[in-house]
C-alpha cells in the first residue's frame, strides 16, 4: 500500500473529536486504551476494516475486537446478551476483557472473519472512552502492531508501527495494564479462556461459580479464536526463556549483544554491570513493560533476550502465554 501523511493527534477534546470524524469518514485511527494501543476503523465500514488488514499485514481469517464507550451500548454490536454475559459485563467492563457473543447485521463480516460472532470489549481508558464517544459507532481494532510483532504499548511504539500506514495516532500515554485483553467465550455452559490476560482464571472462578477452560489448538482442528495459530508477540531479537537467573551464563554475556529480562532483587553479583537488564519489580510491572522492553532491546541491537518466565500468580499466566510464543517455546535451560 502507498505510504500516507499520519497526524499525530492529541488527548484533547477537539483532537480526539478530529479522530472520530476520521472513523466516520472511513479512516484508520491508533488509539490508546489501558491493554495496548489498537488500530479502528468504523465497524460497520467493510472497505475501512479491510484496510485495517493491509496496514498490519494481518491474515484476513484472524478476526478484529470491536470496541464501545460505554456498556449500555453493547446491544450496537452483540445480538444476544445471556446471563452469563451479564454477570461477566457487570463484573468486569468496562475494563481489560473481551467477550465473545453473537453480532448484530451492523457489524460489517469483516469484522469477524465471516464468523457468526464478535469479539466486544469496552475500554477503561478515559482517552478510548472519548475517542469512542466522539466516533459514534462500534469501532473495530486489532492491535495496532504489525502482524506477528509486538503490540505496542507506548506511544513511540505504536508511530513506528503505524507511522504512514494509519490516518492519524493518538498520543495517549503508557498502556497500564501492557497485555492484550483476556479473551472469553461462553459455549455450552463452559466459560473458555480463548487468551489470557489481567483478568485471570481466580476472578472469573469468583464470578461464575465455575472454574474457566482452555480450549488448545491442536492438530488440523480450526482454532477456537483464529489468532491462536498464528505466531506473535515477536521481537526481532531470539527470545530464550530462564526461570532462575543463576541459569544465565553471566560469563558470557560480556561483549554480546544480549539483554535480560528479570523480576524481583535478583542475586547480589550476579550479571555483569555492562549487560542491559529490565527488572521489574513485581509481575504487573514485568506484564506493563514486557512489550516496551522489547523495543527497546531492539533498538540497541540486542540479537538475544533472556526472559524470565514467571510463576503462574495473577497476570502471571497472560506473561507466561505471550512469552511461549515470543520464544517459540524455547528455554535456555529445558524446565524438568
Ligand atoms: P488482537 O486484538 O490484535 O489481539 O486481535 C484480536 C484477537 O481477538 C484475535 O486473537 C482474534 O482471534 C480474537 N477474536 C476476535 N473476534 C473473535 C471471535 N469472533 N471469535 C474468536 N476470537 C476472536
Ligand atoms: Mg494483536
Amino acid at each position: 500500500m502507498g505510504r500516507k501523511k499520519t497526524l499525530v493527534l492529541e488527548t484533547t477534546a477537539p483532537d480526539l473529536r478530529k479522530a472520530g470524524e476520521i472513523i466516520r469518514r472511513g479512516g484508520l485511527v491508533v488509539f490508546p486504551t489501558e491493554t495496548v494501543y489498537g488500530l479502528g476503523a468504523d465497524a460497520g465500514n467493510a472497505a475501512a476494516c479491510r484496510r485495517i488488514f493491509s496496514a498490519k499485514g494481518r491474515p484476513g481469517d484472524n478476526p478484529l475486537i470491536v470496541h464501545l464507550p460505554e456498556v449500555f451500548r453493547i446491544p450496537l454490536a452483540a445480538a444476544e446478551i445471556s446471563p452469563e454475559a451479564a454477570l461477566l459485563i457487570e463484573a468486569f467492563l468496562p475494563g481489560p476483557l473481551t467477550l465473545i457473543l453473537p453480532k448484530t447485521a451492523g457489524i460489517s463480516p469483516s469484522v469477524t472473519a465471516g464468523l457468526p460472532d464478535v469479539g466486544i470489549r469496552v475500554p477503561s481508558d478515559p482517552a478510548a472512552r472519548d475517542f469512542l464517544r466522539f466516533a459514534g459507532v462500534p469501532v473495530a481494532a486489532p492491535s495496532a502492531n504489525l502482524s506477528g510483532r509486538p503490540s505496542p504499548t507506548t506511544f513511540e511504539m505504536a508511530w513506528e508501527a503505524m507511522e504512514g500506514r494509519a490516518d492519524a495516532v493518538i498520543r495517549g500515554g503508557d498502556c497500564t495494564v501492557g497485555l492484550e485483553s483476556t479473551i472469553l467465550r461462553l459455549s455450552g455452559g463452559r466459560v473458555e479462556i480463548l487468551r489470557p490476560g489481567k483478568i485471570g482464571e481466580g476472578e472469573i472462578l469468583r464470578v461464575m461459580k465455575k472454574k474457566p477452560s482452555f480450549p488448545e489448538v491442536s492438530g488440523d482442528e480450526p482454532p477456537p479464536a483464529p489468532g491462536m495459530k498464528y505466531r506473535h508477540y515477536s521481537p526481532r531479537a531470539e527470545v530464550l526463556l530462564y526461570l532462575r537467573e543463576e541459569e544465565i551464563p553471566a560469563a558470557e554475556l560480556r561483549g554480546k549483544k544480549i539483554g535480560v529480562l528479570a523480576l524481583g532483587p535478583g542475586a547480589p553479583g550476579g550479571l555483569p554491570a555492562d549487560v542491559p537488564v529490565a527488572r521489574a519489580a513485581s509481575i504487573d510491572e514485568y506484564a506493563r513493560r514486557l512489550y516496551a522492553e522489547f523495543f527497546v532491546f531492539d533498538k540497541l541491537g540486542c540479537e538475544r533476550i533472556y526472559a524470565v518466565f514467571p510463576p503462574p500468580e495473577g497476570i502471571g499466566d497472560a506473561v507466561r502465554n505471550r512469552l511461549l510464543k515470543a520464544a517459540g517455546g524455547r528455554f535456555l535451560r529445558p524446565p524438568a
